[in-house]
């Protein structure tokens, strides 16, 4: 990946979303020599440091002049609540600029993943979803999505294996910094995790799509369909009214030919809107032959949402439909519930 500087306006004191080459060309411009580039590096991104008084094999004078010239971003944990039911846990985050951002964090028996939010708000107004009802503030930084793993990995004490972009805003709306952030964390030394281990998800921006293809990255596409056709799409999602599911459904297909990676789509199961027999077979006969697999969550209800999540038979109803039909299918676990913590209940509340 080639990025410059000045894609998409990185502050200049943004250290934390410097690769290590970038890094490099600083730190001989202060005229130090080269391995200290990777020990600032290592400190930054490995160990997650906060600031620069943290770097004890620096020299003070280093250290000084370091804290002059950048910034690390922070991600300061602004309230924490844990489920009862299990080690789900959702931290409320606070940024240098006041912008609260919410990220999950959930265990498996593989590992420890984070849901990390790619923007403060989302501009996207899907109408099940409670981060689209608060607006949109800003762009994170790719420090700033790097900073909810190092917060999460130092407050628990465990390593993050595995990242899922789907936390608040579109991650494809915010494509340089999260290309940034994609860099970044696969890094050694960095944090290191591999790209199989991140899931990205959209809520289908087409040409987002197409872009993401040409990086031919390992990394998991995840898309939001929640629904077979344009009509139901269209009320759900106004992303669709630009995009819509042939158009959506051709960039897919596109997608695996080009990477050979199979595509996920989420489907959020709403009572009496998208979870019928007929949406099924329609679901079906549109992802027929596709590289894929269907990942069916029963819709998580928040107090102003004005819709009901499809009950366990109809769910199964419509899991047997697809599975009849050939398509590889799942129901999410739903971790996190107690906490408002579960998928499309996180949003900012200062
Ligand atoms: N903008 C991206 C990622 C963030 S949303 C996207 O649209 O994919 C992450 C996932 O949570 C998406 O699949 C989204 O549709 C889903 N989601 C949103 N609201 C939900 C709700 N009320 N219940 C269940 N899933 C929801």
């Amino acid at each position: 990946m080639n990025h410059t500087r000045d894609d998409n306006n990185l502050p200049p004191e943004d250290i934390k979303s410097m690769t290590l080459e970038e890094l490099a060309q600083e730190v001989a411009a202060m005229g130090l020599p080269p391995f200290r580039a990777k020990q600032i590096y290592a400190w930054i991104q490995q160990r997650g440091a906060e600031s620069f008084g943290k770097m004890t094999d620096l020299s003070a004078s280093l250290r000084a002049a370091l804290a002059e010239k950048f910034e690390i971003f922070p991600c300061a944990i602004e309230k924490r609540l844990v489920s009862e039911y299990n080690e789900t846990v959702k931290y409320l985050f606070k940024l240098r600029d006041g912008e609260m951002i919410e990220a999950v964090l959930m265990k498996y028996k593989y590992g420890h993943t984070l849901c990390v939010s790619s923007q403060a708000g989302c501009k996207m107004g899907c109408a099940f979803c409670a981060s689209a009802r608060c607006g949109f503030a800003r762009n994170l930084t790719a420090s700033e999505m790097l900073g909810q793993i190092h917060a999460a990995q130092k407050d628990r004490q465990i390593r993050v294996s595995h990242v899922v972009l789907m936390g608040m805003g579109e991650p494809l709306d915010n494509f340089e910094n999260v290309n940034r952030f994609l860099e970044l964390v696969s890094f050694d030394p960095g944090l290191n995790i591999g790209m199989r281990n991140i899931s990205l998800s959209t809520c289908g921006l087409v040409p987002q799509i197409y872009e993401l293809m040409e990086k031919k990255l390992q990394l998991t596409l995840s898309v939001s369909l929640h629904a077979p056709n344009d009509e139901i799409r269209s009320r759900l999602m106004p992303v669709n009214r630009r995009y819509p599911v042939d158009t959506l459904l051709k960039a897919c297909r596109d997608y695996v030919k080009a990477t050979g990676r199979r595509i996920s789509f989420e489907y959020i199961m709403i009572s009496g809107v998208n979870d019928s027999g007929d949406c099924a077979k329609e679901l079906a006969a549109k992802l027929k032959g596709m590289l894929c697999h269907v990942n069916l969550i029963p819709a998580n209800e928040f107090t102003d949402g004005g819709f009901k999540r499809s009950g366990g038979a109809r769910v199964e109803a419509f899991s047997a439909v697809l599975s009849g039909k050939g398509i590889n299918v799942t129901l999410r676990r739903s971790l996190g519930g107690d906490i408002d913590a579960a998928c499309g209940q996180l949003r900012k509340r200062n």
